[in-house]
């Protein structure tokens, strides 16, 4: 019979909430971790382990717990940044900093793996392989932290690695996640239409950039409609539109700005060109023409089936019943955890922090956002549990 981490977790409860709180209160942006990565080192180093810190130039540090086992290393990773939003929560340990706020819940993943290290320590010698914390900066821009973690040699060794992130609209008590592409792969586009401004009175001496424009977003609505399969699924958004300066004139051109997101690297690339045939053949029928810019974001993220259903495995030994456990949908997000598992099979999960009854009811990256704590118990044990039984 395993330990019951959970209990043992729960016993943390106090710490678990403090540094959660701490860090809540004490919010940096994506690649000014310093103090977070400070904290976090002095917290690993009261533990007995010995931080590698700064990676690749970064705030990103590792820690490995039980470095003498023998077999290739079980990663666990949390990120550490916060959101350019001003707090709205009112909660007394809100953010200190104005504008800068922990709207995603990467506090929470600080703090749950903080757990996690206490409890790998304590279970040290069950441990059947090395463990490596992996404690990521600047998840929330990209191009992302996880690249800079790998380059500075969080994955070396790592033969398997697992991640959480705290959900929203997941009630507090519930696992979700799913095999296979999980989460979304990234692109934004920029496109600049270019006329021949003018006279609003004379448009026959013109061409107008703003028609063009219109034209281009209703034609880019086909993409998805017409040049996609039935079993493909893609998302087109166009999110910006600017130009004009006055009602009597016609600019010489317009800007368009927006997202795609995909969850096959076929229908990513497919997506992307039509996006730049579309504008560029809409602009010149006319008389316009476009300048297209496509953007890479974060790659598709894809869930390991095994490291998922040992992820679920895990929960259970938590005592997790079934009904706890849900297979989500594909999510339209995009997630830098998806670099790790491009070069190891993983699991990224999502673990619910949901509770209306406690006014945690508010999506990720909103003023208002917070989260059920009782969630940290259950985040360290499930870490703890996933690298134990490695
Ligand atoms: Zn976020
Ligand atoms: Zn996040």
């Amino acid at each position: 019979m395993p330990p019951n981490l959970l209990n043992e977790a729960q016993e943390l409860g106090p710490a678990l909430q403090a540094w959660r709180r701490r860090l809540h209160a004490h919010p940096e942006l994506s690649g000014q971790e310093a103090e977070t990565a400070r904290f976090v080192a002095a917290e690993l180093k009261k533990l007995g382990l010995s931080p590698v810190e700064r990676l690749n130039g970064t705030h990103g540090l590792l820690a490995d717990i039980g470095a003498d086992r023998p077999g290739a290393v079980v990663a666990l990773r949390a990120d550490m940044d916060a959101l350019p939003i001003h707090e709205e929560t009112g909660l007394e340990y809100a953010s200190r900093s104005p504008g800068v706020m922990h709207a995603c819940g990467h506090d929470a993943h600080v703090a749950m793996l903080l757990g996690a290290a206490q409890l790998l320590k304590r279970h040290e010698r069950e441990l059947k392989r090395p463990v490596r914390l992996l404690f990521q900066p600047h998840e929330e821009k990209y191009p992302g932290g996880a690249p800079d973690m790998i380059a500075g040699g969080g994955l070396r060794n790592v033969e398997r690695i697992f991640g959480i992130h705290i959900c929203s609209t997941l009630p507090v008590g519930q696992l979700g996640a799913r095999a296979g592409a999980f989460m979304a792969a990234v692109n934004t586009f920029s496109i600049r239409v270019i006329g021949r401004g003018g006279h609003a009175a004379m448009p026959d001496e013109c061409i107008d950039p703003v028609v063009a424009a219109a034209h281009i977003i209703a034609a880019l609505q086909t993409i998805v409609s017409r040049s996609l399969a039935l079993t493909d699924a893609a998302v087109v958004s166009v999110t910006q539109l600017a130009g004009g300066s006055a009602d009597n004139v016609i600019p010489n051109e317009v800007t368009l700005g927006g997202t795609i997101r995909t969850f096959d690297p076929r229908v990513r690339e497919l997506t992307g060109r039509r996006v730049q045939e579309i504008a560029q053949g809409v602009a010149h029928s006319l008389g316009a023409s476009a300048e297209v810019k496509i953007h890479p974001g974060y790659p598709v993220l894809v869930n390991d089936a095994e490291m998922t259903r040992r992820a679920f495995d895990a929960a259970r030994a938590l005592g997790f019943g079934d009904e706890r456990l849900i297979e989500m949908r594909p999510i339209g997000g995009g997630e830098d955890f998806a670099y790790y598992l491009e070069k190891t099979p993983g699991a990224f999960v999502f673990l619910g922090a949901k509770n209306d009854a406690k006014q945690c009811r508010y999506p990720h990256h909103h003023p208002r956002f917070d989260i059920d704590e009782d969630a940290l118990a259950m985040g360290a044990a499930l870490h703890a549990r996933f690298a134990l039984d490695a």
